[in-house]
């Protein structure tokens, strides 16, 4: 039973999810796996994500520290990486309780760790700045706060980590893997262990995969991979790397209608039909989380046919030009991402025509969206 009566429903496929993590581990090697959950598992359900994965997860890496503690309480065992360290110091003796491992990014964070005299220390990840240049400690600061953190007796392990700004794009990793090079070439103290790569770097680029010197391990970071969606759409499928989609948007026609040549349809009269068409009403708009700047044309599955969406997003609606399907009808169910192949829409084919990423389509799934097991 769906937990609202609107016709609406976001289906989770474990199954396909955890295919994706064989692939992701398939690809990393000898490499180890953060499964990266942050944003509510990008939009999938942080406890849901995680219990699927339970079995076969090396660790979980999310920057929400309440999402963390949820996952320890829900008794999960895997290290916790914390991407983005803590916010504020009062943080920390949360973190220490709770085992988890922050990945630390400036030099305030590193100064406040030492400061804090927890009662243990902690593993600690330093995130090196490497040339996306959002976070990250810089060439000048990082042997310091490096030597700072091995003499205070803070912590217990440090690990490396940096984050590429193009895997996915024809720039590649090749400068800031040189970058990371420099800063690393002759550490007086070898990592525990060097994470380097996202979904993108993971598929492409074998080299971000490499243990760190002195042997350490390494450990990747895929996130949009393990939801069955390809960082290199549309030149390379989630298909054509064997993803499959584990978030399907569906829901149902409520309406279905007939109008006459130069008729319009919906807000603004954006849609003018041409000729006498058939427009299905589906239940599904920018409040469930359909880009509402989807255009015409971008497309929708129902029973294994693909119909273009006509006029503009609204609220909790979006039409459909059903010209030429006459079997469907009202109670019928369109597909607006994800699906089976055959009835298949690819989130990435909605987010590029809705001149967005599918990122953000699936972190965008509304609250008020129920979401049901296809298990
Ligand atoms: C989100 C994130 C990832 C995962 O990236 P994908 O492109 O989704 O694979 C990895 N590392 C960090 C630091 C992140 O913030």
């Amino acid at each position: 039973m769906s937990l609202s009566a609107r016709p609406i429903r976001a289906r989770f496929d474990a199954a396909a999810l955890r295919h994706n993590h064989a692939v992701a581990r398939r690809h990393a090697g000898a490499a180890r796996l953060w499964s990266v959950v942050k944003a509510n598992a990008y939009g999938h359900g942080l406890l849901r994500v995680a219990t699927a994965l339970r079995e076969v997860a090396d660790g979980f890496a999310l920057l929400e520290l309440e999402g963390a503690i949820a996952l320890r309480e829900a008794g999960f065992r895997q290290p916790i990486l914390l991407l983005e360290g803590f916010y504020r110091p009062a943080e920390l003796p949360l973190i220490a309780r709770y085992q988890l491992i922050p990945a630390l990014h400036c030099a305030d964070q590193v100064g406040a760790l030492v400061a804090a005299r927890l009662p243990q220390p902690l593993p600690v990840v330093l995130k090196l700045n490497t040339g996306m240049n959002r976070l990250g400690l810089d060439p000048g600061e990082f042997p310091l706060a490096l030597e700072r953190l091995a003499a205070s007796g803070a912590t217990s392990e440090i690990s490396l980590m940096t984050h590429f700004a193009c895997a996915d794009e024809p720039a590649g990793i090749a400068a800031q893997m040189q970058r990371l090079q420099a800063m690393t070439a002759g550490l007086r103290l070898p990592p525990r262990s060097l994470s380097l790569a996202n979904s993108a770097a993971l598929l492409r680029y074998p080299e971000s995969l490499q243990p760190a010197e002195g042997g350490g391990e390494n450990w990747a970071r895929p996130g949009l991979m393990l939801y069955g969606a390809s960082p290199f759409a549309p030149a390379q499928s989630a298909a054509v790397l064997d993803l499959r989609p584990v978030m399907t948007l569906e829901a149902d026609l409520v309406a279905v209608r007939e109008i006459a040549a130069g008729e319009a349809v919906g807000y603004g009269g954006a849609f003018v039909a041409e000729h006498p068409t058939r427009i299905g009403i589906v239940a599904c708009g920018y409040a469930d989380g359909y880009p509402r700047h989807a255009p015409s044309g971008t497309p929708v599955a129902i029973k294994g046919r693909r119909v273009p969406l006509i006029g503009r997003v609204s609220m909790d609606k979006l039409c459909v030009d059903l010209t030429g399907c006459e079997k469907v009808g009202v109670g019928d169910t369109a597909t607006l991402w994800g699906g089976m192949a055959g009835n298949d829409v690819p989130v990435e084919e909605v987010a590029a025509t809705a001149g967005t990423i599918a990122y953000e389509l699936m972190c965008g799934l509304a609250a008020r969206v129920p979401v049901l097991d296809t298990e």
